[in-house]
């Protein structure tokens, strides 16, 4: 690893000069470093230079410059000639306020020969793919490490997670100050880690929708969120692995929790389409192709069960709910848990005794199972409604249970507990799995949706009479109870 400065850095990537210009202020205070990326201004090559020349007098920050053409990325269609014309004509004023300017490699071929217009020690030599992460990149790497360009800049589109094996491996083998990193959900990782792993920088958006590559977090999310300023490679790594992940609320729990426990560790999302590859490769501790302190994962859709064949070891609950929610890494082996049992009925138990009580479970998926298994260790008197009766069928004679359809839901229970996507945002929201009517004589309507907060089943409930009980309090207790497997304590302990 070099000794050397690092920076999480913010693109401008505004089009309206003086939105660009307000843009480098706000970024100023968010980021050690800007990048002001010329090919979204939309003005010509002479007002560009103007503009340069009045924002690098007005800015005290620290600026990289680049002039993107768009078959590598860039807002500009810009010839080889082009970008020449640009950097050997830009103001000296300019060139004298930058830190970095950045030059695409076969601009940088263009130069070895002769003297570039801005010094080797400020060129960054840079060169993207945005459709896959090749085969080839170490020797590509290799021949733009043997440039004069001070640093080496490679971003490559992740199309899997395992892509992020060759970046790391980029990181660590380079003998000049190197920016690696992979684009795209898959890729995230290789942001969040790239400056404890060695590379020189790693960018962060000013906001949310003015990324200037896929799967750009902000920077704030980079400081404070993710904290990779105090990450290390010694820190601990924790994740969520699922697909889609991005909107995953883990990520904001766990490292709340992390950051309030005062541990050095992080927790990602880790956007997972081939599990097998996945353990493999990242995963067990005997044949995984990076050397981190990875420690444990929240597993959710669609690897709940897929993820069971790679465990050491799964306890009781999970084997017989089906499904794996937690893994921990102890030593080399994987033992998996399910934390959602625990973090359904304990909020529940706080409100009422189900023992003997008449127990309408909605819907028969996953969270039904772990309901399902909850209410019989308790003694419950369970009926599983679903529109599809064979899987309600299936599931109650696993959990000596009654199955019916769901249209034939009347009332004529003590608690409801809808476990079916009716009335989540993005879904169904605004509608209920049942009449309001059917509530009257109910006593506790429990919905395990926590988005929104209150549902339509909610409201309905609230209006009959009856006492209610969101999916929130689920949501942080499964994963109070999956840091306690982690870390020995749960949230607030
Ligand atoms: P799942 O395994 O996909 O099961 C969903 C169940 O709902 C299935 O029985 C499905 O029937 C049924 N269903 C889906 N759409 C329906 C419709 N339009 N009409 C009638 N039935 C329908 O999902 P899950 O993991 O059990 O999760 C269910 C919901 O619980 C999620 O959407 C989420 O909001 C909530 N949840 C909350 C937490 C929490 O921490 N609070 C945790 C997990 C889940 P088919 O099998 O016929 O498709």
């Amino acid at each position: 690893m070099h000794e050397q400065q690092s920076y999480i850095c913010i693109p401008i990537t505004e089009s309206e000069p003086g939105r660009f210009l307000t843009a480098c202020g706000e970024a100023s205070e968010a980021a050690d470093m800007i990048e002001l990326r010329a090919d979204y201004l939309d003005l010509d090559m002479a007002g560009i230079f103007k503009f340069l020349e009045e924002l690098s007098l007005k800015s005290t920050a620290l600026l990289l410059l680049t002039f993107r053409p768009s078959e590598q990325g860039g807002m500009r269609q810009l010839s080889l000639g082009d970008r020449r014309q640009f950097w050997d004509h830009l103001p000296q004023a300019v060139i004298d306020r930058l830190t970095y300017a950045d030059f695409e490699f076969d601009l940088v071929e263009s130069y070895a020969e002769g003297q570039p217009p801005v010094s080797w020690e400020k060129v960054i030599c840079s060169w993207h793919d945005f459709e896959e992460t090749p085969g080839d990149l170490q020797s590509r790497f290799a021949r733009m490490s043997a440039t004069p360009a001070a640093v080496v800049k490679i971003a490559t589109k992740a199309n899997r997670i395992t892509d992020c094996v060759e970046i790391f491996r980029i990181i660590e083998s380079a003998r000049k100050p190197v920016i690696a990193l992979a684009m795209g959900m898959p890729g995230l990782m290789t942001r969040v880690l790239a400056l404890s792993r060695g590379a020189m920088l790693t960018f962060g958006s000013l906001r949310h929708g003015a990324e200037s590559a896929p799967g750009q977090p902000t920077a704030g999310e980079l400081r404070n969120l993710y904290r990779v300023r105090e990450l290390s490679p010694e820190s601990e790594i924790y994740g969520v692995i699922g697909k889609p992940i991005g909107h995953s609320r883990s990520p904001l729990m766990h490292n709340g929790a992390l950051r309030a426990a005062g541990r050095d560790g992080v927790y990602l999302p880790f956007e997972v389409d081939d599990i097998d590859r996945f353990v493999e490769d990242l995963v067990r501790p005997a044949t995984r192709k990076l050397d981190w302190n990875l420690r444990g994962m929240s597993v959710t859709i669609p690897h709940k069960l897929s993820i069971m064949k790679h465990l050491d070891f799964i306890d009781e609950a999970a084997r017989r709910i089906g499904a794996v929610n937690t893994v921990v890494i102890r030593g080399v082996e994987l033992h998996g848990y399910n934390t959602d049992v625990i973090g359904a009925m304990r909020p529940l138990d706080d409100l009422i005794d189900v023992k003997d009580a008449m127990v309408a479970v909605i819907g028969a998926g996953g969270s039904a199972r772990a309901i399902c298994y909850g209410l019989a260790e308790r003694g419950a008197n369970v009926t599983i409604f679903a529109r599809d009766v064979r899987k309600a069928e299936t599931l109650a004679a696993e959990f000596k249970a009654r199955a019916a359809s769901l249209d034939s839901f009347s009332g004529s229970v003590d608690l409801v507990i809808n476990c079916t996507p009716i009335g989540m945002h993005g879904h169904s929201q605004g509608q209920s799995p049942i009449p309001a009517q059917s509530l009257k004589n109910v006593k506790l309507v429990y919905d395990l949706i926590y988005n929104p907060e209150e549902t339509s089943l909610l409201k309905d409930a609230r209006t009959a009479g009856c006492r209610t009980l969101g999916g929130l309090a689920m949501l942080t207790g499964q994963a109070s109870e999956q840091f306690r497997l982690w870390t020995g304590k749960g949230f607030k302990e």
